[in-house]
């Protein structure tokens, strides 16, 4: 499915799509049915035993679908990938084959807030656990690890302030346990950064964000590497045992590589349920065939913006990784060489009061609780998102009662230095 020949801008406009076989339509169609018909009882009965690939029933398979699976597995170097109904499905999604009661993760602090939510409450309810540790601690996440321990998660570039994780490191720490590195790249993109590059078994994604790249649809990725051993340890039978609702299908030995993606369609799909519609995939198709150049625009402008933001006398700090005064400058370099992305935080010199005060005045920048948008968007975390946290713990998650976190958008970046300023002052 990958085509790593070609450049990311074809790559962008072009992977997995063909004229339509049936109209020669140049475009992706929105294939808005539910079912597809048979071509006898043989054909529908290899379908189900999964000895023939095609489509069933659109809450397992859709074309226009497919087509998106097939772009992000090409972007992100992978064999496969996984469309699901938004980001937070993709990541119960990438975790759903590997975990069991008992079970845990060994998981970054610096994490979107959803997702700590995600981890420490509704993880419960499935038996599951997350162990949570300062990923920059290379010794902590190892001590972490435990016998019970399925995967390590991260972000690549971390919500809400834009830290740019070490995927080397960590890929091999994950190496050394026999255990997947599952990345989350929905801040940076495949354009900024290639986790499977840099180690990662899994890539998770909320295309909502940069990828569909106007905040209309939600939806979820999970690309496979199609690297990783699931028979060696024994740890993850789903993938390398007989699945009794296939015959005693065995997932690995029978795709291999595309073991993975087989099960999050054949089993995560049909069983969960969390599917994206043609519709919100065909919204995330238009917004991939421009990403390289909105994310060009939105680094230009994040760092020209948080540029101006450092030397201006009412701001305290900017956790920006673009500007070279960042502890992760030379980490940047080499994990996002394209550049860090446009999401990070500033902490303002009047505190709470001030925070509040300048979100009220802001014209351009909406404000939301989004990410990834072509407008910027602005939020006070400890006043929304960070409500419940009590005032150490929202300092801990970088959200401390004086932070803003800003997502640059596409506009002129003189403008928003503008409304920057008057709502500051
Ligand atoms: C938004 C977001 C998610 C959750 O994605 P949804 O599409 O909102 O479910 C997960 N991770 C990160 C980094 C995000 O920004």
């Amino acid at each position: 499915m990958s085509d790593k020949k070609q450049g990311f801008d074809t790559i962008q406009v072009h992977a997995g799509t063909e004229p339509d076989p049936a109209t020669g339509a140049r475009q992706v169609p929105i294939y808005q049915t539910t079912a597809y018909v048979f071509k006898d009882a043989d054909h529908a009965a290899r379908l189900f035993n999964l000895e023939e690939v095609g489509y069933i029933y659109s809450r397992l398979t859709n074309p226009t679908v497919a087509a998106l699976q097939n772009r992000m597995a090409a972007l992100e170097g992978g064999a496969g990938a996984v469309c699901c109904s938004s980001g937070h499905a993709a990541q119960i999604m990438a975790l759903f084959p590997l975990m069991a009661p008992g079970k845990n993760i060994v998981a970054s602090t610096r994490l979107y807030g959803g997702t700590l939510t995600q981890f420490t409450q509704t993880f419960k309810r499935f038996g599951w656990s997350a162990k949570f540790v300062d990923f920059d601690d290379f010794d902590a996440v190892r001590a972490a690890i435990d016998e019970n321990t399925q995967a390590i998660f991260c972000e690549s570039l971390a919500n809400p302030t834009g830290a740019i994780m070490d995927l080397d490191a960590l890929g091999e720490i994950a190496r050394k346990a026999g255990i997947p590195l599952i990345v989350d790249n929905t801040s940076a993109t495949p354009y900024l950064c290639n986790p499977i590059n840099h180690g990662a078994t899994l890539v998770v994604h909320s295309t909502t964000k940069y990828l569909t790249g106007n905040g209309t649809v939600t939806g979820g990725c999970i690309v496979d590497s199609g690297t990783f051993d699931w028979s060696a340890s024994g740890k993850f039978p789903s993938l390398s045992e007989p699945e009794p609702a296939y015959h005693g299908l065995d997932f690995h030995d029978t795709f291999g590589p595309l073991a993975f993606t087989f099960h999050g369609i054949a089993v995560g799909l049909r069983d969960l349920g969390m599917t994206l519609n043609p519709q919100a995939a065909h919204y995330t198709l238009m917004g991939i065939e421009t990403l390289s150049l909105r994310m060009q625009k939105h680094v230009q402008n994040a760092r020209e913006i948080a540029n101006w933001l450092n030397g201006d006398d009412r701001v305290e700090a900017v956790t920006y990784s673009g500007l070279p005064s960042s502890s992760y400058y030379d980490r940047m370099t080499r994990i996002c060489p394209r550049g860090a992305g446009a999401l990070f935080t500033v902490a303002l010199k009047g505190g709470y009061d001030s925070c509040v005060e300048t979100v009220s005045k802001l014209k351009l920048f909406s404000h939301v609780a989004n990410l990834g948008d072509t407008r910027s968007l602005v939020i006070h975390p400890a006043s929304t998102t960070h409500r419940q946290l009590a005032p150490e713990e929202q300092v801990k998650a970088g959200a401390g009662p004086n932070i803003l976190r800003l997502s640059i958008g596409i506009e002129d970046a003189n403008d928003l230095i503008g409304d920057l300023d008057q709502a500051l002052s």
